[in-house]
């Protein structure tokens, strides 16, 4: 095409599965089937927005966090951090970093931003810790040693390490920690993955590493592990000025609900995950199915990956069958550059589901939260750090459970309205990336020295 744009919009049944399909589930021998419009993704990635300014989140924030954010940054002007990961783009430790370097600098503390370079058998090797680190097998021969510390040195040689403090993201860059000086530099290790059951032989290699740190931080307390330094806790965050969370004009909502054949005028109960057996879209479809025999509702399961994935395709395939011929059932294979679509869908959902059976952090949760929607998601992983009880969402341990709350929620509307509003404002205190701004504020802060404890008042022990 000449704009080098297509859209593909292949429909299961029909043919392959593709991405940015409306996937049909073919109707049964006589059933008329409700034809769904094509949706019109692009095939290809737009060039990402540029990055917003701090006064752009003085709407969303308040002026007063702003205003904390600059004071805690006064003492750190012109100290310099140099932050390392293993990819520019793709995977939410760039996607975290792209918004947090820029913020950073903003605030004039020099953050630079370098990526570490390796062949395929070193990011082969570093692909078996992170599984391993996740508690699968993996064996450490020397060879495996051998490539993981040559492309350190490598590293190591073409970097420079003349910064008041660098902060290693996750396994990959680690050992760069050969770079630490008795004299200058402080070293903090940011893991981003669950440590809490390693593969013993990947984390005894590690460990020795790690434990050379000034600081580690993680996700979340459960994920953490005994570490000869401090640790601390940043929970993940989103982006509000993201093209996944940021405000949309009613009508580009409308549009995709438009393009992806959902109606409005009707409750929409939506998950976004990928097509994925521990995010449970079987469970999540009988949950409905449950639902509806006492209220009105349409179900939209919208991911993505299933097209690379062999274990997706596999999964969606389930889903299909679940989904039967259900014409009030919509199921979407996403591209990954859907942020806006996905924005949209969540924004016309009547409610959010995430009815995983393990999780991470769970960060749909977070975005539907954002979005003041009432969520209702499994009580596993990082989710109830999220979701509070009855205050900011809802809980469920069973499809019954699931579709007990998908019916009580449908038919309380004012109840449901006050746990969105809660859960906006859950997200707003804990989980934007204003917030790990200022964590790391204070963390620079802390090993510099700039914050001294108060010494106790005159009469106070
Ligand atoms: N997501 C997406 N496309 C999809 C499904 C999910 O972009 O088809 C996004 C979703 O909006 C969220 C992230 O991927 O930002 C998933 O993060 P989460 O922590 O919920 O789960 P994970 O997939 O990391 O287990």
């Amino acid at each position: 095409m000449s704009d080098g744009k297509r859209t593909q919009d292949s429909m299961i049944g029909n043919g392959p599965v593709g991405v940015g399909s409306v996937v049909s589930v073919p109707a049964a021998p006589g059933v008329e089937r409700r034809q769904r419009p094509r949706p019109k993704i692009s095939s290809t990635p737009p060039a990402p927005p540029p990055a917003p300014r701090l006064d752009d989140y003085a709407p969303i924030i308040g002026q007063p966090e702003l205003d904390d954010l600059r004071f805690l940054a006064q003492q750190l002007r012109g100290k310099t951090v140099k932050m390392v990961n293993s990819t520019a783009v793709g995977g939410g430790v760039a996607e975290i970093l792209n918004r947090l370097v820029p913020l950073m600098n903003e605030l004039e503390v020099v953050t630079k931003w370098e990526v570490i370079t390796g062949g395929n058998d070193f990011f082969e090797v570093t692909k078996g810790f992170h599984n391993a680190l996740h508690g699968g097998e993996y064996a450490v021969t020397q060879a495996v040693k051998d490539i993981f510390l040559s492309y350190t040195e490598q590293n190591r040689q073409r970097m420079e390490f003349s910064e008041d403090v660098f902060v290693m993201h996750d396994p990959q860059p680690a050992a760069l920690i050969r770079s630490k000086r008795s004299d200058r530099g402080r070293w903090v290790w940011r893991c981003h993955i669950d440590l809490s059951n390693p593969n013993p032989e990947v984390w005894g290699f590690l460990r020795p590493f790690v434990d050379q740190y000034d600081a580690a931080v993680f996700s979340s307390p459960a994920f953490s592990r005994q570490l000869a330094c401090p640790q601390y806790l940043f929970y993940p965050c989103i982006d509000p000025l993201s093209e996944k969370n940021k405000d949309l004009e009613e009508s580009m909502v409308q549009k995709v609900c438009d393009d992806f054949g959902i109606d409005r005028s009707r409750p929409v109960v939506t998950q976004i995950s990928r097509f994925d057996r521990l995010k449970d879209p079987v469970g999540v479809i009988q949950a409905y199915k449950l639902a509806r025999k006492y209220v009105d509702c349409q179900l939209v399961l919208a991911g993505g990956g299933a097209t690379d994935d062999p274990e997706g395709a596999a999964v969606l395939q389930e889903v299909m069958e679940e989904a039967d011929d259900d014409p009030d059932i919509i199921i979407l294979n996403l591209p990954a550059w859907s942020a806006i679509e996905i924005n949209a869908l969540q924004r016309a959902s009547t409610l959010i589901i995430q009815k995983s059976l393990k999780e991470g952090f769970g960060l749909t949760v977070t975005e539907g939260l954002w979005k003041g929607k009432p969520v209702i998601a499994g009580a596993v992983g990082g989710i109830p750090t999220q979701v509070i009880h009855k205050l900011t969402g809802v809980l469920v341990h069973s499809v019954e459970g699931c579709a007990y709350q998908i019916r009580y929620l449908l038919t309380h509307p004012d109840y449901a309205a006050q746990l969105g509003r809660n859960g906006r404002e859950h997200v707003k205190e804990n989980f934007l990336m204003t917030t790990s701004v200022k964590r790391w504020l204070l963390l620079l802060q802390i090993l510099l020295g700039t914050t001294k404890p108060h010494p106790p008042e005159e009469g106070q022990h």
